[in-house]
């Protein structure tokens, strides 16, 4: 004989069942994507320098320190960028190239903490996700050996124009699409030919996106700006 009681309990015991589905959904809504990476094996000692400290002439456009980026959130507290000694030390050289062309490096973003990828990842809708990275993997820019650039000109210290606009999301940003002027195809090649050449490869799906040819030597990183430490100043780097 059912009974009040038992009614009652089995009722309760549904909801409390259901409750603790719901529960669980709410409380790990990125599952299963939500863990930084765990890699094992040997990695380089991560030795992350501050760009403009090694060349004043590179110049600083951080969108993720401000809300104009694809987020439209502030992402992070401070506009500096660093990537890890050869990659930067690389990335000078380039600079220094493209100098007689009348062109300097404008960053966008270099080393990046995993916690910002995986907000990326979950601030973008799924049929955009090949534009950012997956944080079960963590992005090349997690590792300190992927800078997001473009170019500024010096005499005018204005950004150059490109076929696409830095993290744009469209077959616009493709670094082979062949629409825009003859001039942005002349200048995005420019960027990356002097970038190839110092051990960058470009991402095929962004114009702005190289990865340093090292990248698997150094692990996924989850350091704040304020926590990576100060690196000595290269002798030609003037006053800081
Ligand atoms: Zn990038």
């Amino acid at each position: 004989m059912v009974t009040v009681f038992s009614v009652v309990k089995k009722a309760s015991q549904n909801t409390a069942r259901r409750l603790a589905i719901l529960l669980a959904t709410l409380c790990l809504p990125g599952l299963p994507a939500a863990a930084q990476p765990t890699e094992t094996g040997d990695f380089r000692a991560p030795d992350l320098v501050e760009l403009v400290r090694l060349d004043p002439s590179i110049h600083l456009d951080i969108r993720y320190a401000t809300s104009n980026n694809f987020t439209g959130r502030k992402l992070y507290a401070e506009a500096r960028a660093f990537l890890q000694r050869p990659a930067a030390e690389a990335l000078v050289r380039a600079n220094r190239a493209l100098k007689p062309h009348g062109y300097g490096l404008l960053i966008f973003d270099g080393y990046r903490p995993w916690s910002v990828t995986k907000l990326f990842w979950e601030a973008t809708p799924p049929d955009k996700h090949k534009f950012v990275a997956d944080p079960q993997k963590g992005s090349r820019h997690n590792r300190g050996c992927a800078i997001d650039v473009g170019l500024y000109q010096p005499r005018t210290g204005k950004e150059v124009a490109m076929p696409s606009a830095f993290d744009e999301m469209s077959d616009r940003a493709a670094a082979d699409y062949q629409g825009g002027t003859t001039e942005q195809r002349r200048t995005r090649a420019l960027l990356r030919q002097a970038l190839e050449k110092e051990g960058f490869k470009v991402n095929p799906d962004e114009w702005w996106h190289f990865d340093y040819q090292d990248w698997r030597l150094y692990r996924v990183l989850d350091l704040p700006f304020f926590a990576i430490h100060a690196s000595p100043r290269a002798p030609d780097a003037g006053p800081p």
